[in-house]
């Protein structure tokens, strides 16, 4: 039997279609093949997200495909996943223990964007990520109840908060610093100082991915923010009717402006489904995201319906994607994770933290 060409079986792996990127497989992953004895092949490929829900379907097709070459009578292979850091935007310094920020936006309030963050966190992890969330919605910090979370931060020594854990999340809040019937009166340098102080002086441990609930809107405090938080990537909520479109178009060209990559838009309460009939209705129209995410070229991750299962199962700190993993709303939550963290797996690699700290010594 003539030995197999090992470069071309990868080569024939690396060209697969990865429909969640639209490129090919090789575009965030790495492939290798062996062949251990004549005939039979194994074969490994570690992607740049996470995607437990699609890994035996891509090692099916790569099964498939390995096994129509000629020569190979048996394959394995198997799929796993390994996020790294990317870089950031204006190449802003990336924070040690938290390899990529995506910042969850919104034009306005009360379009669910703080339940599109804590679902989508949930959703990185129960795709085989490490995630936590960073509640910066500082006028209206729902973290700790949507993750059932109480208490206060512990800080050993005096200086650095230990983050809260909730849902297999790590997370921070100004919630779980302030008294919940305060009402926040700070402008807007207290504000945007206050959130860089909780996101870099908090002991992440070990994430892929940090979710950041930014406050609604895109005034100075987002601005500023927008240009001083290392941020990978960007998802802006929006509902589907006109006046939040223009809200969300807003927050688009503020991320645009400062560089930050649109990961997509989520079109949130994008139909109600009648509990009692299944009639569907598009309450606040129909298509508005798909129009927006055409005409900013952005692409649109997914639409989530109107459902009293998302509200009563969010507001009581058993979001969807924890309460039912396996259940419609959570699959729309989990296609958009992976969507928009295979979108940031294309971005070019933040080697910074691999280099050592260059010291110069005068004699
Ligand atoms: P924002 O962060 O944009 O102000 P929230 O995430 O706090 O908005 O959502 C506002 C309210 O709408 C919450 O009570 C939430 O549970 C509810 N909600 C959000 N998305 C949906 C949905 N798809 N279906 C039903 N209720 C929703």
């Amino acid at each position: 039997m003539s030995e197999l060409d090992i470069n071309a079986l990868e080569s024939s792996l690396a060209a697969i279609k990865d429909p969640r990127t639209g490129g090919d497989l090789s575009d965030t992953a790495t492939i290798s093949v062996k062949s251990p004895k004549d005939g039979a092949v194994e074969a490994e490929i570690i992607l740049g997200y996470p995607a437990a829900g699609h890994s035996a379907k891509i090692s099916d097709e790569a099964k498939k495909i390995l096994l129509g070459r000629p020569g190979v009578e048996s394959a394995e292979v198997k799929v796993g996943w390994n996020v790294i850091a990317h870089t950031a935007q204006q190449n802003l310094k990336g924070m040690e223990n938290v390899r990529n920020i995506i910042a969850v936006a919104s034009g306005k309030g009360g379009v669910g964007k703080s339940t599109t963050a804590v679902n989508l966190a949930l959703a990185l992890k129960a795709e085989g990520a490490k995630a936590g969330m960073l509640d910066a919605d500082i006028y209206g910090p729902s973290l700790p109840s949507m993750l059932g979370i109480e208490g206060n931060p512990e800080s050993p020594d005096g200086k650095r908060l230990e983050p809260m854990e909730g849902l297999g999340l790590q997370a921070m809040s100004i919630g779980f610093l302030i008294d919940k019937d305060t009402p926040m009166v700070w402008r807007g340098p207290m504000v945007t100082q206050a959130l860089e102080q909780l996101l870099t002086e908090t002991n992440w441990r070990d994430l892929d991915y940090l979710v950041i609930d930014l406050p609604p809107g895109t005034g100075d405090v987002q601005l500023t923010l927008a240009q001083k938080i290392p941020v990978n990537g960007a998802v802006i909520v929006t509902t589907p009717q006109d006046i939040a479109l223009l809200d969300a178009s807003k927050g688009v060209k503020m991320f645009q402006k400062v560089d930050v990559p649109i990961l997509g838009i989520v079109e949130n309460m994008s139909l109600h489904i009648c509990s009692k009939c299944g009639h569907e209705e598009p309450i606040f129209g129909s298509g508005g995201g798909a129009k927006m995410a055409g005409e900013y070229d952005v692409d649109l991750l997914g639409c989530l319906p109107i459902d009293v299962s998302i509200r009563e199962q969010t507001d009581a700190g058993n979001p969807p994607v924890f309460a039912d993993p396996d259940g419609h709303v959570a699959a729309i939550y989990r296609d958009i994770a992976v969507k928009a963290s295979s979108k940031l797996a294309i971005q070019k690699r933040d080697f910074s933290a691999k280099f050592p700290k260059i010291v110069v010594q005068q004699k």
